[in-house]
């Protein structure tokens, strides 16, 4: 029997959304300049919480695209002769902008976005130290130099900007997706065009402000908000002077880019869908390994490329795992992300809510038991309560898709090999997860893993200074670290004699 489904017990917020968006900018930003979209068409933001408009943004079309393109082509001759050293200190303005504005910064997600304020803030420290970073890495992009074997010449190896740089991103992390794609292309000495999720422009666009204000020069970064996605992000990967896709969101659309990109050889880094294992191992610390799946699932409601998708618990601490996560996942306060108690806000959209109800009947359909949550909430906004679903059978449909909501479903197993086995079932490889008190056996299935990052007894792993990125078909290349800069660098080899 499905358990009573939980009442939002808190009110809505539309008046403080309001507020809020009240000195967000809405138009496209383009050569330092804020311009209304061809015929000033606009589209609406909606606030999850509520599902009202609260905003309309301007409505870019190819034409507008196409003009960000000839914006960021006058601003690259200058922007690659800057110096490093004044990129950087750009940079650094941006990451201390960013961190005064924080709190204006973390309500504008909240509103568009409907995390809680908790996870928005949280986003706003990790979007700012991508400005850091790079503004560290800017003084220190790599060069080699060596005598030939023959000896008969120097082999110099330099890296310059690769170019004209497409972004787009997410609505999931609205601010630090575009932070950690625009600040190593800055850094490298690229111009760039930021195309930010529909469903969430006004972060983007502040951003762009913040930028602007920090003294990042006319044309170097430019956005475009639009609703027609696909023909004005084609119509840039087809202008000759564009050289570098920068894409973060679904496996789907990020194949649908390559395509796309294949026509002038764009350059493309790829960060895409995931559908993590979590493992508990019998001799896993209980409490770490509950602390560890509430964060990897619940950081941002679920709505994490990195979120836990499988959690795959071995037979002697399963009833224990299950009884104490699910204690946990039930407490959580579910409401406006504005509300300061919240701890859960809303998904996304409706649609976003249909999915996570279709998982979930499916997989109780195949004979999944609901130990907590398992139907949508009532009311205005579109909420789904923490769920934790045990004794999910290996095919129903929620261990092969990505949730994206804030449901675990539970898998028991006895061996290592057999874990191993189902964790790596999947065309994905983002992240896994995996708990243990042996470093030795943690260590030894993490080498047997197929994902670019391991949690080892943690469930985040995001950080600005390490490589961010997945193996398969969760994506190419990586973000973050020194490894995000050379993305947009383009090396040249110099055979040389004198
Ligand atoms: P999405 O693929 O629907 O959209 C991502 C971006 O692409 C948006 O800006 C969207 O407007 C744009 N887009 C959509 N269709 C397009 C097209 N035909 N041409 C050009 N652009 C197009 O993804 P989403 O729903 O916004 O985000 C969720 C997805 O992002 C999940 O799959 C998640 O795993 C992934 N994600 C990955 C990472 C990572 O680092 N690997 C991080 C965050 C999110």
């Amino acid at each position: 029997m499905k358990p009573t489904p939980a009442q939002k017990s808190t009110p809505l917020v539309s008046p403080a959304s309001a507020a809020v968006v009240r000195d967000a900018p809405t138009q496209l930003f383009i050569g330092g300049e804020w311009v209304s979209a061809t015929e000033d068409r606009t589209f609406p933001v909606v606030d999850p919480s509520i599902g009202d408009v609260i905003a309309t943004v301007s409505d870019g079309d190819i034409a507008d695209g196409i003009s960000a393109v000839d914006a960021a082509e006058n601003a690259s001759a200058a922007w690659k002769a800057t110096s490093p050293r004044r990129r950087s200190d750009v940079l650094m303005k941006c990451f201390h902008l960013v961190l005064e504005q924080a709190e204006w910064l973390a309500q504008l997600i909240t509103v568009e976005n409907g995390k809680a304020l908790a996870d928005a803030r949280s986003e706003v420290a990790y979007a700012a130290e991508f400005f850091r970073w790079y503004a560290e890495e800017a003084v220190r992009a790599p060069g080699e130099f060596g005598p030939a074997p023959s000896g008969a010449n120097h082999i110099i190896v330099n890296h310059e900007p690769i170019g004209i740089a497409v972004l787009v991103t997410p609505w999931n992390f609205p601010a630090a997706m575009a932070t950690r794609k625009i600040a190593p292309a800055l850094a490298a000495g690229c111009t760039c065009i930021l195309k930010p999720a529909a469903e969430t422009p006004l972060t983007a666009l502040a951003i762009g402000e913040i930028m602007r204000q920090a003294g990042v020069p006319a044309g170097v970064v430019n956005i475009v908000t639009t609703k027609k996605a696909g023909p004005v992000v084609s119509a840039m990967l087809h202008d000759k002077r564009v050289r570098k896709l920068s894409f973060t969101g679904s496996t789907g659309v990020g194949r649908t880019l390559l395509r796309e990109a294949a026509d002038q050889v764009v350059s493309c880094s790829m960060e895409l869908g995931g559908n993590a294992p979590f493992i508990v191992f019998d001799d896993a610390d209980l409490e770490t390994a509950v602390a560890g799946a509430m964060v990897a699932k619940m950081r941002n409601g679920g709505e994490a490329c990195t979120a836990a998708n499988r959690f795959y618990v071995q037979k002697g601490i399963l009833a224990d795992f299950t009884r104490r996560f699910a204690e946990e996942m039930a407490a959580l306060k579910v409401g406006p992300g504005l509300v300061p108690s919240t701890q859960l806000g809303p998904l996304i959209t409706e649609a976003a809510v249909a999915k996570v109800e279709r998982l979930v009947d499916d997989a109780v359909a195949k004979g999944a038991r609901i130990v907590t949550g398992g139907s949508r909430l009532n009311g205005d906004g579109f909420y789904y309560p923490p769920t934790v679903l045990a004794d999910v059978s290996p095919d129903a449909e929620i261990l092969r898709e990505e949730i994206f909501g804030p449901v675990a479903p539970i898998i028991a197993f006895e061996t290592e090999d057999e874990v191993v086995q189902m964790a790596n079932d999947t065309e994905y490889g983002l992240v896994s997860y995996v708990f243990s008190s042996d470093l030795k056996r943690a260590l030894a299935v993490t080498g047997r893993l197929e994902s670019g990052m391991v949690g080892i007894n943690r469930g985040v792993v995001s950080d600005a200074a390490a490589p961010f990125g997945g193996m398969k078909q969760s994506g190419l290349g990586r973000e973050g670290s020194h490894h995000g800069m050379l993305e947009y660098l383009e090396t040249k080899y110099i055979a040389a004699s004198w």
